[in-house]
Order: C-alpha cells, then structure tokens, then sequence
C-alpha cells in the first residue's frame, strides 16, 4: 500500500509530486516500491514492522535552486522532507526519515568539488561528494592533501559530518563536524544562508574562519532538522611526509589508569594519532571459566585478572600508537612516548613498529606488519577511504549505541561491569566485559561499542535487540553517558536522555523549530526535535 506523509491526502500528496517534477524534471521523481525500496533502512531492527519509517517519495535534485524550489513546495503542501547527502548512514538508520511518509530529497546528484586549497589546506564541496569522489579529485591533482574519512568511503563529508561522524588520523581532523568551516543552507522557507565567514559578501575566507561575526548557527545543522545543507566547507591535513606505528603494552589490570592518563597527554598535545587500545586477554574468550569471569556481576578483582595475565604470560592491555610528520619528528614522539610510558609503569613494554614515507604504496596500504595488527584501520589511517570494513559486517547488518565516557580507566572499568550488567537480560552475545577496550575516536573523550546484529528473517532477534538498545540507553544516562548519534527509532529516546532542567536543551531547540520552519517540513524528529504540529509530548 503507498505510503502517505501523516495528514496529506491523496489528491495533495499527487498535486506535490507533481510540482516536484515540474522542478526537478519527471525522472528525478520516484514513487514507485522498487524505486523506494533502496530508501529503505536495510539494517533496521524494526524492519517490516510497524515501527518501520518509510519514504512515500524521493526527489534528486541537481542544483541549490531546485532545493529552493523543493522546499517551497513541501511548505505550501505541508509536506515533510528528509535530506541525505550519500544517503548510506548505515547502523543509524541509512537513508530512510524518522517520520514514516516523508519525501526524501536525495542530494547525491550535487556531487560536485568546488574547490581544494593545497597551500591553506581546505575543500569546499557539494553535499552529494562521496569521500571516494573527493579523494580522487585530489589524487588526480596530486594536491598534497589529506582528508580524514570514516568507513565505509562511500559516504559523504558532508552527510556524515552532519552525524558528527568520526574518523581514524590526527585528533583534530578525526572529528568531521568540528573540522567542518562554512555551510550554504536552503532554509524551511526556501531562502539560501551562509554560515560564518560565507555571511559577508565577496570574503575570501569561508573555510578558513568558521565563526564570521555574532553567534554561529552551524552547530544547528548536525543532528538538527534546521535546513538542508547544499555547501560544505571541511579543513584538510596537509598529507604528511612520514608515518610511523609502535606498541606499548602494560602487564597489570590497574596499569591501564596511567596508561590513559599518558596517552591523553600524548593525544592532546598533538604528539599522535589515534591511539587504539585493546586487551590481548581477549585471545582466551574461548575458555569458558575466563568468559565467565570478565562477565561477572559487578566485574571481576583486579588480582583474578592479573593472574590471567601472568599464567598466560599476555599483557593486560596495549595501545597501538601512530604517528605522522617528519621522519625526524615521527622518531623522536615515538622515543619519547615510549621512554615516558615505560618510566612511569613497571614492566610495561615498547615494540616498534612500522616506519614509512608517505603515501603508502599499495602493498603498504593493504599489509600491516607486526605489531600494528588493525589491517582494516590501515587505509582509513592514511586518509584512504575504502569498502574493507564490510568485512567486519554480518547477518543484515547492525544498529550502534556508542555512549560517551570520560577518558580515564577508572570510568572504562565502571562501565565495563554496568553496561554488562544492564545487558544480562537480553539473550545476545556479552558486548562489554573486562577486557572491552574503549575507542579514541573522539578528541577528548572515550566511547565504548554496542552493535548488535540484525537478522532480517528473524525478527523476534530483533526484537530482542530493539528492547536491550533502549534499556541500554536509559541505564548508561543513569551513569552519566549519554550516545553521541542515534539511528532514528532511537533518537527520541537517545534526546530523552539530555534533559537536564527539564529538557531546557529540547525546549530551546522546538522554540527553535517553530520559529524557523513553522510549517513542520523540514526532517520532523531528527534528533528527537519535532515541531509543534507532530510533537506527541504532553
Ligand atoms: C561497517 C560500518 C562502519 C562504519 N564506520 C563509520 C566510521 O568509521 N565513522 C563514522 O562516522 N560512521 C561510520 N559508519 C556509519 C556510516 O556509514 C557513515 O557515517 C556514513 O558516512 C554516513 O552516511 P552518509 O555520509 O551517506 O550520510 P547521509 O546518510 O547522507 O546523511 C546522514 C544524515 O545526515 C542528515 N543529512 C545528510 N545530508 C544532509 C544535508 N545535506 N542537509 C541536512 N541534513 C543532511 C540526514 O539526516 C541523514 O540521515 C559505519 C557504518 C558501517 C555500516
């Protein structure tokens, strides 16, 4: 049966389709099941099922005024539209709305690159550029640039920095929103704003000073249903002469406190890369005593640890370091995180590892020699987007909560035990357990993963997974953590959760919303803001 915008009748909903068209041209128009079906979310856990938000609709415009013209008419027919730049935020709900019946305006036609700067180091592009898209315009340009991208490269700069997506170089880069500078953006009532430096007429310097003059709305735009975004400008590494990898592994639980504690130090005074952290007791998950003890109730002592560690003669934990610049430079941080970590904990260890000049030649990209052992980190390491990662995807697919802990051992040993304990209930694999290691994707702050499989032929599995994610959810804002991004059926909950003086952050933004886009048109409940005619709150 077609889907229906909530509120729009037949007769109006045809009428707007047809105005689309006269904007956009008839094949840029599509409405038919199959031609919708890619719009769907394929890693949905609620897939077929009620909860399922499908698009009625979707327009592929081509240029910023063909938005324009778009959201003009989604305005005077109340129709609601959900932007996607690439469209493949997979794991937080792909391409498809949180609003079951909206129009999709798929941007990926705009995939054009503006502009790339060598010498000031930035890119401006369209929302439709795919990482791979921007990546080969610098390489056919031998620009000597790098861009940071998340997996898989399919995606977008723009779209995924409107997720506040991360990615896996140095700490300032890796954050995609915050090294994002300037934005073009078509607003509810069909108006085209720049941000920051974009605002003064004939300035040069859009991608260079993000704030401009007065208070800086970009911010609103990420993980926000305030416009769509045609332009986007994002900073670039300058690509690096030399990269060099090292290891430092550390004999006793405990050791892990001031192992994070150096290693934040490294990170924040610009001296590494992403730093990544693991537990090599994880190799004896398969003793079923061991699996036991790392999933306890309440965790397990440190001295039961310990003793795995030394009759197994495996250290505690490890911390893979990377690190970019000079040859010079990359040796001496390495000598000196090495000689530091080593001096401050006893019995920890330093293993170099590998020391190459940049750019990594294909065998370089693709074999990763002891003891740097993440292989599939390796392209997105040296800026290199890829489609590798999927060798780590599963059954259908997977939804993702990735709640944000302060950067301290003692916070990852607390979570660890209470997460896993929220989570006992639910009949899935153990995620967080002693020897669950944190991520430093973010700049100055850890995140711990919980992505659970989804089966599209099982949906009492998912099921399943669609009460622990929301269980999850609410016992980890109890403890203070709070998830970073959200697939839509869990965004409402996910922004129930940030609500601190009775929800004065939502309340500031649906005051926001009704102001700037009264008609409701624009991505009703991305991240869990809705506008006052389909707010269900009392
Ligand atoms: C195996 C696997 C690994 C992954 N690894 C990573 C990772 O390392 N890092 C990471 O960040 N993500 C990761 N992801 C998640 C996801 O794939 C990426 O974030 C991806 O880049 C998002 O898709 P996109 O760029 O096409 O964004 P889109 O789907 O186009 O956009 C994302 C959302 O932003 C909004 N939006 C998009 N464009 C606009 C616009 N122009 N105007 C207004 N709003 C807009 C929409 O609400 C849209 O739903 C991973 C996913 C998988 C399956």
């Amino acid at each position: 049966m077609a889907v229906l915008p909530p509120g729009v009748r037949a007769g109006q909903f045809e009428a707007a389709i047809r105005a689309f068209g006269d904007a956009v041209g008839r094949e840029w128009v599509f409405t038919s099941e199959e031609d919708l079906g890619p719009y769907r979310d394929s890693f949905s856990t609620v897939w077929n099922t009620g909860e399922e938000r499908r698009a009625s609709a979707a327009v592929a415009p081509d240029t910023v005024e063909q938005v324009q013209a778009i959201v003009r008419i989604a305005g005077r027919h109340r129709i609601p539209l959900f932007p996607i730049s690439t469209g493949k935020n997979f794991g937080y709900g792909g391409p498809a709305p949180n609003l079951h019946g909206s129009v999709i305006v798929d941007l990926k036609r705009m995939n054009r690159v503006l502009e790339v700067d060598e010498e000031r180091h930035f890119a401006l592009v369209e929302a439709g550029v795919s990482y791979f898209d921007l990546y080969r315009h610098i390489q056919e340009r031998g620009l000597k640039v790098w861009l940071d991208c998340p997996d898989p490269g399919w995606g977008s700069p723009v779209g995924n920095s409107l997720e506040r997506g991360v990615g896996y170089t140095n700490p300032f880069y890796r954050d995609h929103f915050g090294a994002s500078c300037g934005m073009e953006v078509v607003l509810a009532n069909g108006e085209v704003m720049r941000t920051g430096m974009g605002a003064l007429p004939g300035a040069r310097t859009w991608q260079e000073y993000r704030y401009g003059f007065g208070p800086d709305p970009a911010g609103l735009f990420a993980q926000g249903n305030f416009g769509i975004v045609t332009k986007m400008g994002f900073r670039l590494m300058p690509r690096p002469e030399h990269y060099r990898t090292g290891l430092i592994t550390v004999p006793k639980r405990r050791d892990f406190i001031q192992l994070v504690k150096t290693v934040n130090y490294l990170s924040d005074s610009f001296l590494i890369g992403e730093p990544v952290y693991a537990s090599p007791l994880a190799a004896l998950m398969g003793d079923a005593d061991f699996r036991a003890t790392i999933t306890k109730p309440g965790g397990p002592g440190d001295a039961e640890m310990d003793r795995y560690a030394s009759e197994h003669d495996l250290p505690s934990w490890q911390v893979e370091l990377q690190f970019y610049g000079p040859e010079k430079t990359c040796l001496a941080n390495w000598e000196y995180a090495s000689e530091r970590l080593l001096g401050e904990i006893p019995g920890a260890r330093a293993v170099a590892g590998e020391s190459l000049a940049v750019p990594l030649n294909a065998h370089q990209l693709d074999n990763v020699e002891a003891p740097y052992r993440t292989s599939i980190r390796r392209h997105g390491a040296q800026g290199v987007p890829s489609l590798g990662i999927w060798k780590i995807v599963s059954e259908n697919g997977h939804v993702g909560f990735f709640p944000i802990i302060p950067r301290t051992g003692e916070a990852v040993f607390e979570a660890q035990h209470v997460l896993c304990d929220a989570l006992r209930e639910f009949d899935l694999r153990p995620f967080f357990t002693a020897v669950t290691a944190p991520l430093h994707w973010h700049t100055f702050a850890f995140q711990l993963v919980f992505a659970p499989q989804v089966y599209r032929n099982d949906p009492a599995r998912n099921a399943v997974t669609h009460r622990a994610m929301q269980r999850v959810v609410q016992v980890a804002a109890e403890h203070g953590w709070g998830d970073y991004r959200a697939a839509t059926v869990y965004q409402d909950a996910v922004a129930d959760t940030y609500s601190f003086n009775d929800h004065a952050l939502r309340r500031f933004h649906e005051t926001l919303k009704d102001a700037a886009d009264p008609e409701g048109i624009l991505a009703p409940g991305r991240g869990g803001i809705w506008p006052r005619r389909l707010r269900r709150r009392s």
